[in-house]
């Protein structure tokens, strides 16, 4: 299965797409994870896209198109995969089906985490507590006020893919306010599987 998650920041995607690899058995994409090593090894795409992330800002669509189109033609998502912060634009989306259309495979479901963005601050400011009790280290961008400007990205730039996707007839919304498990379930079943 091809599967897009989609929601703003701290909606739950990660937590989500980890259940979805072992229930599925497929690999879980995500251009934040990808980004943030490239920023650790310190590689010319790192290097670009740091100030942007440490911001909240998007890295351009050429950037992160180009690591997908790799990423997707290696061996172990040939048969499927799980995106996880992929697309972030109307761009990237356009991009993204040009290049499943190329490679003859298509996209099965784009599962959309409805939230109260009220919400998204505290969870966001939970998820850095829980992640230095546990002695990892804090994301540099969860912190009340890059999420701001990273939320701000999602309404401006990410908010209309859903109508993008709801046109392409792919749109699956599921509520993302109830606890992990039930929504857990709630995929479950939008997917059929
Ligand atoms: P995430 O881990 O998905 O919250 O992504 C962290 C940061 O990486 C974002 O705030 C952006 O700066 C950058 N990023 C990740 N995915 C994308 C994308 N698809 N398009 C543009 N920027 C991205």
């Amino acid at each position: 299965m091809r599967i897009i998650l989609l929601g703003p920041p701290g909606a739950g995607k990660g937590t989500q797409a980890v259940r979805l690899v072992e229930r599925l058995g497929i690999p879980q994409l995500s251009t934040g994870d990808m980004l943030r090593s490239a920023v650790s090894a310190g590689t010319p795409i790192g290097l670009q896209a740091k100030a942007l992330m440490d911001r909240g800002d998007l890295v351009p669509d050429e950037v992160v198109v180009g690591i997908i189109a790799d990423r997707i033609r290696e061996p172990d998502a040939v048969g499927g995969f799980i995106l996880d912060g992929f697309p972030r634009t109307v761009a990237q989306a356009e991009a993204f089906d040009a290049m499943l259309a190329k490679n003859g495979s298509k996209l099965d479901a784009v599962v959309e985490l409805k939230v109260d963005q009220e919400a998204l601050v505290d969870r966001i400011v939970k998820r850095a507590k829980e992640a230095e009790a546990r002695g990892e280290p804090v994301r540099k961008d969860d912190n009340p006020e890059v999420f701001k400007t990273r939320l701000d990205a999602y309404r401006t730039q990410t908010a209309p893919l859903s109508e993008y996707y709801v046109a392409h007839g792919m749109l699956r919304p599921v509520d993302g306010m109830r606890s992990v498990d039930e929504v857990t379930e709630a995929i479950r079943n939008v997917l059929g599987r």
